[in-house]
């Protein structure tokens, strides 16, 4: 059976509950999907979403589909915490007071609100009686890791869906049943896209994306004869090529509004404008992390060398140069690497210029692993 479910791999119970509720018309207005990172929960919200907006019991195919499909359907709404630590108290207030407002396009308006174990009390104080009593045009969909970690009055206030851990084994076979690859090949996908099967597959069928994963690990294993002015050329290639992307999704966004502009007011165009460009920040972040996921992989993989266990080897494919590089590096020089690279995730997260991110772990890493500049040319 194929139809917008059919996407939502690993989770038979979770696709045969939501044709149910949507083959019975009975779609609820506040559902809690629990499970862990890569369970698939966001791409089932986005179905769901699909079935609510669509005038054809989520027909996969008309305007609307296709629109929350691309995750830029004005009625339908990804929230995620603002805050370091959580939802911002402030979040929470102006997402209730947009359920009031009457929906743009479609008949229904969906808030898909990621990581709802990150709302603390104050802000889910705010939130509670739209749970309780949201519009009757109104679908709420709450994702959180797992039920113990959400608020006890969150989720006395939902229909909670359990999704299932996926693993790694079976997750793998998922990917490759789904593009025809080697299982190393969907590993490695996986590794890059941090655990989640559906941008794995989307990674693995891009090409580009696969060429981009080779440029990094090159990069990478050049770096021990890079200089500095070298460096900031390799950031520059990789930003360059890690938000390629980025330009597509632009010019979809800019077609679309152009499309239907014309039919629209000027406060609704605005919306659609901020939406667009929370997307594209969205999509930016996901490419920034997907990068420091490569260059993690790749950095484990030499550690696992270094440290005796060349069976744990991911990156099959460039197996040689993890060789070479593990050679002249050691263990604890990696794990300081590694770390490194954590504390790049997190500077993305605080909206440091991406450029400058991928400077300092560039520099950083070449440190790490070989030392300092001087000490390494004097040693030849
Ligand atoms: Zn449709």
């Amino acid at each position: 059976m194929s139809d917008v479910f059919s996407g939502i791999l690993g989770q038979p119970k979770v696709r045969d509950f939501l044709r149910s509720v949507v083959a019975q018309d009975a779609i609820g207005q506040a559902y809690l999907f629990t499970g862990p990172a890569g369970s698939n929960k966001t791409l089932a919200a986005y179905a769901l979403a699909q079935a609510a907006i669509c005038e054809d019991k989520a027909c996969g195919t008309c305007d609307a589909c296709k629109r929350v499909m691309r995750r830029n359907h004005p009625d339908v709404r990804y929230y995620e915490p603002e805050g370091s630590g959580g939802y911002l108290v402030e979040q929470i207030r102006e997402i209730v007071a947009d359920v009031d407002m009457a929906p743009i396009q479609a008949k229904r308006k969906v808030y898909i609100i990621d990581r709802v174990d990150l709302l603390s009390v104050q802000a889910a104080n705010a939130f509670l009686k739209t749970l309780e009593e949201p519009p009757a045009n109104v679908v709420l969909i709450l994702l959180g890791r797992t039920q113990t970690s959400v608020l006890p009055t969150i989720v006395s206030r939902c229909q909670v869906v359990p999704f299932r851990h996926i693993p790694h084994t079976e997750a793998v076979g998922i990917v490759c049943q789904n593009t025809g690859v080697a299982p190393l090949q969907a590993a490695v996908a996986i590794q890059a896209c941090s655990g989640s099967i559906s941008k794995a597959i989307d990674f693995v069928r891009s090409s580009e994306r696969f060429a981009f994963r080779s440029r990094v690990l090159q990069i990478l294993e050049s770096l021990e004869l890079a200089d500095d002015l070298d460096i900031l050329g390799y950031a520059a290639e990789i930003l360059e090529r890690a938000q390629a992307p980025l330009d597509l999704v632009r010019k979809t966004q800019e077609e679309e509004l152009a499309a239907s502009a014309e039919f629209m007011a000027q406060a609704a165009i605005r919306q659609v404008e901020a939406r667009n460009k929370r997307v594209l920040s969205a999509k930016s972040t996901e490419t920034l992390h997907q990068t420091t996921s490569i260059m993690r992989s790749w950095l484990r993989d030499v550690l696992m060398v270094c440290s005796g266990q060349p069976e744990l080897v991911i990156n099959e494919d460039v197996r040689d140069a993890i060789g070479r590089t593990a050679a002249k590096t050691s263990a604890e020089r990696l794990v300081r690497a590694l770390s490194a690279l954590d504390e790049t995730d997190e500077a993305f997260r605080y909206n440091v210029s991406p450029e400058t991110c991928i400077d300092v772990a560039l520099f950083t890493i070449r440190e790490e692993l070989y030392g300092s500049h001087s000490a390494r040319f004097a040693a030849k």
